[in-house]
């Protein structure tokens, strides 16, 4: 309860107000450098404060207007310390679900954003991370056509777009010509400009369009981690078709992103090297995974031995490094996605891309129905994320862990079990 007396304070909370820097994919045949990857930049800050409810209006109580009482766990300065934190969730429209959080995925993008690490995204405090959300259907506005309550339901990083734009009209809202909305750490300027709130917490409301379905075939807890790590892997590897004849697959990086990409590469009969700064992570890659070859990063040997083997490689590795070190791993005409954002610039000379005219490329997340095929996909072919649950009192130790990679291969927070009796909603 130590906690709870300093959420019964006033808090302040800063917003910001971000906006799309655009940047044309290039697609030439030939070309050096491919670019995805549309950055934020901060434009304005708005400073507001949100009032805190008092004890004991909890238990997902609704006020007057409909806005629904939420409990979750919050960062509230560069720390990165998380606390449990009390705010609302706006009142159901028409278009839109409500539903009761079950479990959160603890992404690599949450530990960036509770240390406010980018300067293109920059932290708004108080800051609820989590868009690995899974939950099930507790409310559905009156023009809500394909879910009701009870179903199972995610959502993952985008929580809303302009919908009018070429690219949301092609279902590719992630590179949302005016802006995407992300699930936490943003505003949404398309309703109500408050801010928005992620998935360490009770409960979410979100519009039909940017709702996921969960098959029945997945378990929900370790379908969660598909919502981000398996899209940001899945999206690359069709829009590259890389599964096509039988291509050599190279990952970097045995995290939660590396893990699905080489599930999503054994299911579609690629040939699959991980390439890890780990050696004790060899057996777990060969058995578990099924890969054909391991190779040790920091052993010159090993990496030499691997050298023009790879016509794919998606690097998932969000630490610094420089891409010469992988470079030279491509066959002619090789691609390297990346689908990390380390903090600083990657290192690349043009003499390792134009030698074998190899390309770099990236690559954002993945768009709605694209996101619902990987799913359906997953639950086709029985894919999932292996992962250790945990209680959200833990999400501090978990950061920790997070950060020394300590971890096989994702946490996921078990919210609807480990959220205090006096603030669980009402079922
Ligand atoms: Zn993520
Ligand atoms: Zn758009």
């Amino acid at each position: 309860m130590r906690s709870f007396r300093v959420l019964s304070k006033e808090e302040g909370s800063v917003c910001l107000s971000v906006s799309w820097l655009e940047v044309p994919e290039r697609r030439k045949e030939g070309s050096t450098v491919e670019r995805r990857i549309v950055p934020l930049v901060l434009s304005s800050f708005h400073l507001l404060t949100a009032r805190q409810p008092q004890a004991g209006h909890f238990q997902g109580k609704m006020a007057k207007s409909g806005a629904k009482e939420c409990w979750g766990y919050a960062a509230y300065d560069r720390s990165g310390l998380m606390k449990p934190f009390r705010f609302m969730r706006r009142p159901c429209r028409p278009e839109d679900i409500c539903f009761q959080i079950k479990f959160c995925g603890i992404c690599h993008t949450d530990l960036h954003q509770i240390k406010d690490d980018w300067k293109e995204i920059p932290a708004s405090y108080p800051m609820v991370p989590g868009h690995e959300v899974v939950g099930i259907v507790c409310e559905v506005g009156g023009a809500v056509r394909n879910f009701k309550p009870g179903d199972r339901i995610g959502v993952g990083c985008i929580s809303n777009s302009c919908g009018q734009c070429d690219h949301c009209r092609k279902s590719m809202e992630q590179y949302c010509e005016r802006k995407m909305i992300w699930t936490y750490n943003d505003k949404d300027i398309y309703i109500d400009g408050s801010p928005t709130y992620g998935g360490y917490s009770t409960l979410m409301v979100i519009p039909e369009r940017y709702a996921l379905r969960i098959p029945e075939g997945l378990p929900l807890d370790a379908a969660a981690p598909l919502l981000c790590a398996g899209i940001t892997v899945y999206s690359p590897m069709k829009h590259y078709d890389m599964e096509r004849g039988g291509k050599s697959f190279g990952v970097i990086g045995l995290g939660g992103l590396g893990f699905m990409a080489a599930k999503f590469a054994r299911a579609l009969g690629m040939r699959i090297t991980v390439v890890s700064t780990s050696p004790g992570k060899e057996q777990e890659a060969r058995t578990s995974l099924h890969a054909d070859n391991f190779v040790v990063s920091t052993d010159p040997r090993q990496m030499k031995a691997a050298e023009k083997t790879l016509d794919f490689i998606i690097d998932t590795v969000a630490a610094e490094h420089s891409m010469d070190q992988y470079l030279p791993l491509l066959k002619t005409n090789g691609k390297i996605i990346l689908v990390g954002i380390p903090a600083k610039p990657l290192e690349c000379s043009a003499l390792s891309l134009h030698s074998a005219r190899r390309c770099v490329g990236g690559s954002l997340i993945g768009g709605i129905r694209e996101t619902q095929e990987m799913l359906d996909f997953c639950a086709r072919h029985h894919i999932f994320c292996k992962i250790e649950r945990i209680p959200i009192s833990y999400v501090n130790e978990a950061m920790v862990r997070l950060a020394k990679s300590d971890v096989k291969y994702r946490f996921v927070i078990d919210v609807a079990a480990s959220t205090p009796p006096e603030f669980r909603p009402i079922q």
